[in-house]
């Protein structure tokens, strides 16, 4: 259950909150641009929720069933748009983020980042601090990468986004536009309370054997924290098949609509781990309603020092830009044509 307590109302009257002392739930007080919301947890089912709703300053009670509850659709029924520095993400909007897995150099960023861009990417990706499975692996070009990959952002006016690992490194990232958590790290708990006590959008990639309720409950982590911009990114997840990267869930896409309004996005290249999968991948995430994709792009994957396999060249970034384009203007008039059940 949420209850909304009226906007400008910040003083709390001790009868009210006296009353909330004798509900027999957990009860957590979270401030969010500007709102209060309290959200009970627990046993719900005795609460009168009349009794709340007489409080003079009282907005609204929201009885929610979902564990989890500000990014449920029941308590926010509208799709919630992420701005991230004047590209939006969710009900209408559209964009591409495309850009190498890491940051090599500052010839090899430049490069990529122009040709994202002219292709109409709208945010440019790179890797600085990378998660590797080996300890041995190439694992980015930490703070040098960051600066490099700010720079090409700045060059072309592309808003930037990088994963961001360890909480401590914070600082490093201030002008980073967008936070990505990647998915070895979407229960990491404390990660995931520092960005929700931050401004900046998250882009939180589900882990590879999260359920959706799991994936919600990870973003209620950070919108909990106070923070109501996370994107959401179905990147594959593990299933038996073994002739590629990751299987991805597609059914995630309309699923998480349903049961949430936060915007998601796909992750064509980590799900198929396969440069030639990348185009079918990302159109069928647009059909499915995704609200943009992410796109390992690289000037010479042969030579890419990680995720090569998967990385496009600029030159088919472009087509798939192409086809991800006549996809929306298809789906956009389907949508359109409410007159089916
Ligand atoms: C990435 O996007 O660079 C990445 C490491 O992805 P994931 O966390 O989905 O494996
Ligand atoms: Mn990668």
């Amino acid at each position: 259950m949420i209850i909304k307590i009226k906007r400008n109302r910040p003083h709390l009257s001790h009868e009210f909150m006296g009353y909330l002392d004798t509900l027999n739930c957990e009860i957590k007080k979270i401030e969010q641009m500007n709102c209060i919301l309290f959200v009970l947890t627990g046993d719900t089912s005795s609460i009168d929720i009349q009794r709340i709703r007489a409080f003079r300053i009282v907005d609204e009670v929201i009885p929610i069933d979902d564990p989890f509850k500000l990014s449920s659709r029941a308590f926010n029924p509208e799709d919630y748009i992420v701005d991230v520095s004047g590209v939006l993400f969710g009900g209408d909007h559209f964009a591409m983020i495309a850009g190498p897995c890491a940051v090599e150099s500052k010839e090899q960023i430049f490069e990529i980042a122009k040709g994202v861009k002219d292709a109409g990417a709208k945010i440019l990706r790179g890797g600085a601090f990378k998660p590797r499975t080996s300890p041995y692996s190439f694992d980015g070009l930490h703070k040098k990468g960051l600066d490099l990959l700010l720079e090409a952002g700045q060059r072309t006016g592309l808003p930037v986004v990088t994963e961001i690992l360890d909480p401590r490194d914070l600082p490093f990232y201030e002008d980073v536009d967008l936070l990505q958590v990647g998915a070895r790290n979407m229960q990491n708990f404390p990660l995931l309370t520092a960005l929700g006590k931050q401004e900046k959008p998250v882009l939180l990639k589900r882990g590879f054997s999260a359920t959706y309720e799991e994936f919600l409950l990870s973003a209620e982590y950070i919108l909990s924290g106070g923070n109501p911009n996370v994107i959401l990114c179905e990147r594959g997840i593990r299933s038996f098949e073994t002739e590629i990267r990751n299987t991805l869930d597609i059914s995630c896409v309309p699923m998480i609509k349903r049961l949430s309004n936060l915007p998601i996005i796909t992750d064509p290249s980590h799900a198929g781990g396969d440069y030639q999968l990348v185009k079918p991948l990302a159109l069928a995430s647009v059909a499915a309603g995704a609200d943009g994709v992410m796109i390992e792009v690289h000037n010479n994957p042969q030579y890419a020092l990680s995720d090569g396999p998967q990385s496009v060249k600029i030159s088919r970034f472009k087509s798939i830009a192409k086809d991800l384009n006549d996809i929306r203007q298809i789906i956009q008039g389907g949508l359109n044509d409410e007159t089916h059940d």
